[in-house]
């Protein structure tokens, strides 16, 4: 089968395309024959080396497609369920062998495509709004990159939920995404400083929280536009990681909260993963969650992929096609 194999880590040349054997499914495991993979930040995360993952490694830690076999003990699913999952490593592959019980079935009304445009970003912008800072009506977010891939879904679950939402993002073109997904505000906070934008549109209160995957570039910043116990929300490094950070920092601005959430804390049961998924697809199937696919690449353009991404160019989400 083909696949995108990394052998030294590095930037995107180290991605290689490769033949390897179709995998056997050990007995927890089962085999999926993947129509897509999701591509993500964290596949650039690991292919540079900033996650450190055994060399060599297939890349890819989202996908949907048919299950073709199955291990002993694998009594979740079947040949031929339609599935989808994320959190396993080795999807920008034509079959990846996953454990049964992270695999999802996918509902009727959602296509394999969709599904695995939405299982990575879509649970995280759930777990986000939903569990870490659950949003109220009246409140407002701000959310930073909002016309990205977790960008434009984290808008959209905020501005269902109610809130008012304030976005920062690079060009006209983004902005103009971005209120389309419900942002009631936008700042390109290339061009004004988002602190002092913040503070005007909340006449000084500030936000309830922020949503920040930037990091190095907006994290300090992101302090400073929390109203007084308001919680910051650190989810990714875009732009770089977040330095060492001086906890009395928190008590001078405002007794404010820090987190640094993951996914995978937050589908680590069985039950959680079935029911953020389900209520992720749920929206998808009743049009409450649009999915904007920017462009899907065949697996071979996994390094064209990934200087796009990398590149600030693009919008929504990016799959590949085994
Ligand atoms: P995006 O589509 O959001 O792409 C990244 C965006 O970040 C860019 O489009 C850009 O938007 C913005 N950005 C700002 N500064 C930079 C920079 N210096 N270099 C590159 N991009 C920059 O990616 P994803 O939706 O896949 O992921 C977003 C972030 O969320 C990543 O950091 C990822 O690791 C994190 N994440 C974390 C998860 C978790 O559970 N903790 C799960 C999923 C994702 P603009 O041009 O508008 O500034």
């Amino acid at each position: 089968m083909k696949a995108i194999q990394v052998k030294q880590v590095g930037g995107p040349e180290a991605m290689e395309l490769v033949d390897l054997p179709i995998p056997q499914p050990k007995a927890n495991e089962a085999v999926v024959k993947l129509s897509t993979a999701g591509v993500n930040f964290i596949d650039v995360y690991n292919r540079e080396g900033r996650y450190k993952t055994p060399l060599p490694f297939v890349l890819g830690q989202e996908g949907a497609g048919v299950v073709t076999a199955v291990g002993a003990d694998a009594k979740s699913v079947k040949a031929g369920d339609h599935v989808a999952w994320t959190g396993q490593l080795g999807s920008y592959a034509e079959y990846a062998a996953i454990p049964a019980d992270r695999l999802v079935p996918i509902p009727k009304g959602v296509s394999e495509r969709d599904a695995a445009a939405a299982m990575l970003q879509g649970m995280t912008a759930h777990y986000l709004s939903h569990t870490t800072y659950p949003l109220k009506r009246g409140e407002t977010a701000l959310i930073h990159a909002a016309a990205g891939g977790v960008g434009l879904l984290l808008v959209q679950m905020a501005h269902n939920l109610g809130a008012r939402v304030i976005g920062t993002v690079s060009t006209e073109e983004k902005a103009k995404l971005a209120r389309a997904a419900g942002a009631d505000d936008i700042i390109l906070y290339t061009q004004s400083d988002f602190e002092a934008e913040t503070k005007r549109l909340t006449g000084g209160k500030g936000v309830d929280v922020v949503y920040d995957s930037v990091g190095k570039t907006t994290f300090d910043k992101g302090l400073n536009i929390l109203r007084p116990r308001g919680m910051m929300v650190l989810f990714g490094g875009s732009s770089g990681a977040v330095p060492p950070f001086d906890l009395i920092a928190l008590s001078q601005k405002g007794s404010l909260y820090i987190t640094r959430p993951t996914l995978a804390h937050y589908t680590a049961t069985r039950e959680e993963l079935m029911g953020r998924s389900s209520a992720v697809f749920d929206m998808i199937a009743k049009g409450k969650l649009k999915l904007r696919i920017e462009h899907a690449y065949p697996l071979a353009e996994a390094q064209q992929a990934h200087r796009d991404l990398e590149g600030r160019k693009t919008t929504g989400k990016l799959l590949l096609i085994p």
